[in-house]
């Protein structure tokens, strides 16, 4: 890796961040507080919460098993992605990396924030070529975007290519693991020890049950977490956010209980759609989702669109022609799906 100086926006390595009424006052026995223009009335509303979530991330870092220091919490895990840009990357000058087909707002947020966005093709399997990767790379390329399991195909990205990606390339690499509680494959947020240009995001909009809260999660070495806190708003992450995170940190049994419902219905499911006469294959996956392909998916999508089923129609989406993305729900909603597909067949 390259020293974290010249991986920086320059103007970010010399910023002088915002300081808070909170970051200069963090003392407990206080009780007047008189420092920050709140208003008086109205508790426990009227205070502005801990900017660095100090509580939260302690029960985050137990959770994940990692030291509260190597983490970030952030408005979804899109602000973080965000940041990796901004942190990173020099508008009009840089560029970053990444596979192709994936999570839109990697480009999305490349675009916003005018760098250049590159896209390497994975195979039709939806594998991982590292090579074909790191041939993509010049020395403007500050960050490569990893996804795995991956969205919209499902598939974890193999292990030794990822590997081989963090220890060839000198720039950051970020691997997003979102669906990563559904996945058998061993978190990488367990070797931030070892590569100092990791990132890895985590949600709690997934397996945690709790997308309407807006919480992401990365996980990086020190320096870099202390250049996501000092670009963050100062309060991204709100009171009521904070309070609904650390109830779910309290009742994790929960959710180790519908990721194993969840991961029980995606085989009956992708069983059963695979019987449908118009579904061409279904795409392993490690993900709460599916991708299948079938004979007509803009058909298919717009008969169950008529029928009150929404699943996401990926079909422009490059390798995945006709493909459509269905995610897993309760075993009553996926029995709704898989009768109306039955229906579409015979009508
Ligand atoms: C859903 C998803 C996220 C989660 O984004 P949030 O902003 O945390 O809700 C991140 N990455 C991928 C690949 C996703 O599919």
């Amino acid at each position: 890796m390259k020293p974290l100086q010249d991986l920086v926006r320059p103007n970010i390595w010399k910023l002088k961040p915002y300081s808070s009424a909170r970051d200069e006052y963090k003392g407990v026995s206080a009780s007047v507080f008189l420092d920050a223009n709140e208003n008086p009335f109205n508790q426990p509303y009227n205070r502005y919460p801990d900017p660095l979530q100090t509580e939260l991330k302690e029960q985050v870092a137990r959770m994940k098993r990692v030291r509260p220091e190597h983490i970030f919490l952030g408005n979804g895990s899109d602000e973080a992605i965000d940041l990796v840009f901004r942190v990173f990357c020099r508008p009009g000058v840089d560029n970053v990396v990444a596979i192709a087909p994936t999570y839109g707002m990697y480009e999305v947020c490349a675009d916003i924030n005018d760098v250049s966005y590159r896209s390497v093709l994975l195979n039709e399997r939806f594998e991982l070529s590292a090579d074909a990767l790191l041939a993509a790379v010049d020395d403007r390329t500050k960050v490569i975007f990893l996804c795995s399991p991956n969205n919209p195909t499902g598939n974890d990205l193999e292990r030794k290519e990822i590997e081989t990606v963090l220890n060839n390339f000198s720039g950051m690499v970020v691997v997003d693991e979102a669906y990563s509680d559904f996945s058998q494959q061993r978190p990488f947020r367990e070797e931030l020890g070892k590569y100092p240009n990791l990132i890895v995001l985590n949600t709690f909009s997934k397996a945690w049950g709790c997308a309407g809260i807006r919480l992401g999660m990365a996980f990086a070495s020190r320096p870099v977490i202390e250049l996501f806190n000092k670009v963050k708003y100062p309060y991204n992450i709100n009171q009521l956010t904070q309070q609904q995170a650390s109830e779910m940190l309290r009742k994790q049994m929960n959710v180790n209980q519908w990721v194993s419902v969840l991961n029980t219905e995606r085989g009956h499911v992708m069983a059963s759609f695979a019987e449908l006469p118009f579904c061409r294959k279904v795409y392993p996956t490690s993900a709460n989702f599916f991708l299948a392909k079938v004979e007509g998916a803009d058909r298919i999508y717009e008969y169950l669109v008529e029928n009150g089923i929404i699943v996401r129609n990926r079909s422009r989406v490059v390798l995945c022609g006709d493909c459509l993305r269905i995610t897993i729900g309760t075993p009553d909603e996926n029995c709704k799906l898989l009768g109306a597909l039955r229906r579409y067949t015979k009508a």
